[in-house]
């Protein structure tokens, strides 16, 4: 079985549908319509639940029949379920309305160089059970038969049997379709990651598959269940073994042409510093990634128990670790200086697979930030936040794609 060319997104097979990702006008057809109001719907209970069915109707600004006739669909689709009535009140008794969590499962996989991790999650962003394979050394089609025997052990997790899952989310480092420069990159996806490879896998394991880099699901996931979850704009750097930004900015992920936005990783903040892989110096991810400290600190991040012996490394630093921490706090003070004043936006959320103690050290160091537009008389939020960090992140990050094209709208509105 052969592959064929390096991945590109969006891929035309991954269910991603034209009108959340181009940036052009688009009108709406009654389907698209009814569609969005029930996103709009189940995404204002999943945010605000348990709520009456009138606060709803202020909320959405939809007509009382049209939030009316959603509400018993979705009861009926057992995606929401009715709380118990708020004893004492007079009148008709209000049932509050929630998500019922386990209406439906959603199953992400992250693949990196080393491991493909995977999880099956439920309406609530929940994982009931995650696993991983190890793919060193592997072709593309020995990693091909790990991946489907893997979604094959978590789709028996299910924790109610008749319920749906409704697609797999796959989060793969970016860039896409880059045919030279970082292409070989030791911080891309394995080279033999297709979209030929994943239209077999769409076809093998039966559930239609989307696509995005690990930033950009993180990027989803903070919006979701983390820090970005009531914030419509905010930018989010993702350290993993390389370093990327997701923009959601107004309400709205933001990808870029060719689902490239984004890629900060080798951007020159550090100007004649450390000679990278992808021709230029002093890029940023030579300074804060994971690839980092495994090059310049020697430490296999993809070890657990070395990770976590350079967590206890970093409370009492060596002379090496304290410069790797010196230089790593100065590329982000320039990281978040640039975003601010490029983007505007609230607050730059900091998370990713470095281990939370790491992140938080260096945020601390990194403070005060540069000054930029976003001082304010009255101090307003924090500038820099740590976000949902962890090695599971972007496995669940990427099982919210589906849930997230599938309910969210706020890549179409915003709501109140
Ligand atoms: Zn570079």
């Amino acid at each position: 079985m052969s592959f064929g060319r390096p991945i590109s997104m969006p891929p035309p097979h991954a269910g991603l549908t034209q009108s959340r990702y181009h940036t052009g006008v688009t009108g709406a057809n009654l389907e698209n319509t009814k569609r969005h109001n029930r996103r709009v719907v189940l995404e204002t209970i999943r945010i605000h639940g348990p709520v009456e069915r009138a606060a709803i109707v202020e909320r959405t600004q939809l007509a009382v029949q049209t939030v009316s006739n959603i509400v018993n669909e979705l009861l009926e689709d057992r995606l929401i379920r009715k709380c118990p009535a708020e004893p004492g009140r007079r009148g008709q008794p209000a049932h509050p309305l929630d998500i019922e969590p386990d209406g439906a499962h959603s199953i992400g996989l992250s693949i990196d160089q080393r491991t493909v991790l995977g999880c099956i999650t439920n309406l609530a962003g929940q994982a009931l059970a995650s696993d991983e394979v190890d793919i060193v050394g592997l072709t593309g089609e020995e990693a091909f038969d790990r991946i489907v025997a893997l979604v094959d052990r978590l789709k028996q997790e299910k924790r109610r049997q008749q319920s749906p899952i409704l697609g797999v989310g796959l989060a793969v480092a970016g860039p896409f379709g880059i045919r030279s420069y970082l292409a070989d990159a030791p911080t891309a996806a394995p080279n033999w990651l297709s979209n030929q490879l994943v239209e077999e896998l769409r076809r093998a394991v039966g559930l239609p598959i989307e696509i995005i880099s690990d930033s950009m699901a993180s990027t989803i996931g903070q919006r979701v269940y983390g820090g970005g979850r009531e914030r419509d704009s905010f930018a989010h750097l993702f350290v993993g073994f390389g370093v990327a930004v997701g923009y959601f900015l107004n309400g709205r992920v933001y990808l870029g042409a060719d689902g490239n936005a984004g890629e900060i990783g080798h951007a020159v903040l550090m100007p004649d510093g450390h000679e990278c892989f992808c021709g230029n110096r002093g890029c940023l991810e030579q300074y804060l990634s994971l690839y980092s400290v495994n090059r310049y600190l020697g430490v296999d991040t993809s070890d657990p128990e070395d990770l976590q012996r350079f967590c206890e490394r970093v409370d009492n630093p060596d002379a090496a670790t304290r410069q790797w921490l010196d230089d790593a706090a100065e590329a982000l003070r320039r990281a978040v200086q640039i975003l601010e004043q490029l983007l505007g936006a609230r607050s730059i959320i900091v998370g990713g697979y470095m281990p939370a103690s790491i992140l938080r050290t260096i945020i601390e160091m990194a403070n005060p930030p540069y000054r930029s537009v976003r001082e304010r008389d009255d101090g307003g939020p924090p500038r820099v936040l740590l976000g949902t960090v962890g090695r599971e992140v972007g496995v669940i990050s990427a099982a919210a794609l589906p849930l997230y094209s599938s309910y969210d709208p706020a890549l179409d509105i915003k709501l109140k």
